[in-house]
This record gives C-alpha cells, structure tokens and sequence, in this order.
C-alpha cells in the first residue's frame, strides 16, 4: 500500500516512516511538512534514521494524495483539517492520529468522511484500546456512588491537555454509564471549588521529562478503589497502529472509523 506521511519532521511523523519501511505490505510514497520547514528537501528515511529511501520531504501535499492509497497525520488540527479535504478528493484512506481537534474541525473530518474513509483515534496502541473497553465495562458494572478520575503524564512538550487518549478513555467510560462525556467532564479545578459533583468524570494531567504516555483510571468508591493503567514506552506503538489501520482501511467504503474498529474491539 502506497502512504504519506504528514509532519514527517516530527517526533510520530518519523516513527511513522520507520514503521512503513518495516511492514513488507506497505511503502512509503510521499513526506510532506508545514512550509518553511527546516526539513524540508530532506530524504525521510534519512530523517527517521532507517537509511535514504528516495522520497523528499515537500511543502505540497496536493502532488502527493493524487498517487497516494493512504496517508498518515499527527500533526496539527489546522494540518489535519486541511489534509482531510485533499484525501476526500483523492478518495483515499486518511488515518488520523492529531489530537487536540475541536468541535468545528471534527465536523470538517466528518463531512470528509462522506468521500473518504477517515480512520481516527487518540490512541493508536492495541494497549490503550483495550483499556477503553475494561474501563468502558468497569463503569457499567460499577454504580454512580464509584467516583472516577483519570489522570495522565506526558513528555514536557506536548501542547494539548487533558491528552486525546485520556479524552477517548472518559468518552468509553461515559458510554458504559449512558452518558454524555461534555456534560459530565471535569477538565481541571484550581481553588475553593467544593465538593465533587456525583457522576462527574474527572481529569488530572502532568506534564514532564520524556513520558511517551500514561494514563490511569481510578474508579473510587465507598472504602476500596479500583486502579486500570497503560504506560507507552516507546512511540513505534502508535506508529505500527496507525499502519495497521491504513492497511485496514484499504477498500474499505467511506466512512468515519476508529481504532476499536481496526483492532476488532468493537462490541
Ligand atoms: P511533533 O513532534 O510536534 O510533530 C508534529 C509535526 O507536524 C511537526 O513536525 C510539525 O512541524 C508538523 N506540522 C505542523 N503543521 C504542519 C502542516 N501544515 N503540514 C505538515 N506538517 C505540519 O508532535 P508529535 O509528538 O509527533 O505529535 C503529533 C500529534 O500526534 C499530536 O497531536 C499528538 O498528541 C498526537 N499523537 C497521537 C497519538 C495517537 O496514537 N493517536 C500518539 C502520539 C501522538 P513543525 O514542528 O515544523 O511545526
């Protein structure tokens, strides 16, 4: 399968193209960045440490999609955003792995979505989907009086908060209590806030070193506490999902997926 790589100067851009020239099925078509770049001109092998590969990193995504069957993007909402209206146009599979996308721009991704099959998800690690359904099941099975908070760390120089992935795990436990995440979600508290409000779902975020990702989900209740976590190690987990999910993606009809689907656990 013939991907591009979007941001193939950053830190997953780079894991990303090492992931491609290790999975035999797939192979690397294009590398593009933000113009004025400093790696722009640059072959993207060399740049991801496996060696030239022949493709320069480019300014112009546009040449790119039109020979392209699927493109990977970490990068930035307004990137991602922009990449999706190509990829639909191209009619090619868009895996999308940005976190920190508003409201506005997932309504851009969705009506993308009509043309192209757009597969998107904060996390893209077998580990952290799993997750999501225990914690999904563990809300369900647990009543209201089960207070529950999620907090996560990540590397000093990650720019959203709370992470996309700690967003997807809140989303999975409002689902298995029926219901909505934006109207039970604690983002932060800061002062003389009071008492925690019942059935509110709570985020903490830290921030520092060279975390890759940690998440937990504490679930409280009356005298005992239930603990469920994932820690990355090392960014190739999201990078090797994210082509697992291109590959998935091929010929599959348009539509907005996530990663639940890819790794069939769905349910
Ligand atoms: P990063 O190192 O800052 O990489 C982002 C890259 O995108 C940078 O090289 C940046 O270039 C580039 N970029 C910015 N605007 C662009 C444009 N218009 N066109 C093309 N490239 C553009 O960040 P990262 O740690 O790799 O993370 C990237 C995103 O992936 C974040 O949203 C992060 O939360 C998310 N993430 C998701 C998962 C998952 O599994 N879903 C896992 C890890 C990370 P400049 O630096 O030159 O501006």
């Amino acid at each position: 399968m013939r991907l591009i790589v979007a941001g193939a100067g950053g830190r997953m851009g780079r894991a990303l193209v090492r992931a491609i020239a290790e999975e035999p099925e797939t192979e690397l078509a294009g590398a593009f960045e933000r113009e004025g770049s400093d790696v722009l001109g640059r072959d993207a092998g060399e740049l991801a440490g496996v060696g030239p590969l022949g493709i320069t990193v480019t300014d112009d995504p546009l040449s790119l999609v039109v020979h392209a069957e699927g493109a990977l993007d970490f990068t930035i909402p307004a990137a991602t955003v922009a990449l999706s209206e190509l990829c639909a146009q191209a009619r090619i599979v868009h895996v999308v792995g940005t976190t920190g996308l508003a409201a506005a721009d997932l309504a851009r991704l969705d009506a993308a979505a009509r043309h192209a099959t757009v597969i998107r998800s904060g996390n893209m690690s077998l580990g952290v989907n799993l997750l999501a359904g225990l914690a999904r099941q563990a809300a369900r099975a647990l009543g209201p009086d089960w207070d529950v908070e999620i907090v996560e760390m990540h590397h000093r120089a990650k720019v959203d908060a709370p992470s996309g992935t700690a967003l997807l795990l809140g989303e999975a436990v409002a689902e298995g209590r029926a219901i909505s995440l934006a109207d039970h979600s604690v983002r932060s508290r800061d002062g003389h806030v009071g008492a925690r409000p019942e059935g509110t779902i709570g985020f903490a975020t830290l921030r520092g070193g060279t975390v890759v990702g940690d998440h937990t989900v504490i679930l409280a209740g009356p005298g005992e506490r239930v603990e469920l976590g994932h820690r990355a190690e090392d960014r190739m987990i999201f990078a090797r999902g994210a082509v697992k999910a291109a590959l998935w993606g091929r010929g599959r009809k348009p539509g907005l997926y996530g990663m639940a689907d890819v790794l069939g656990l769905a349910d």
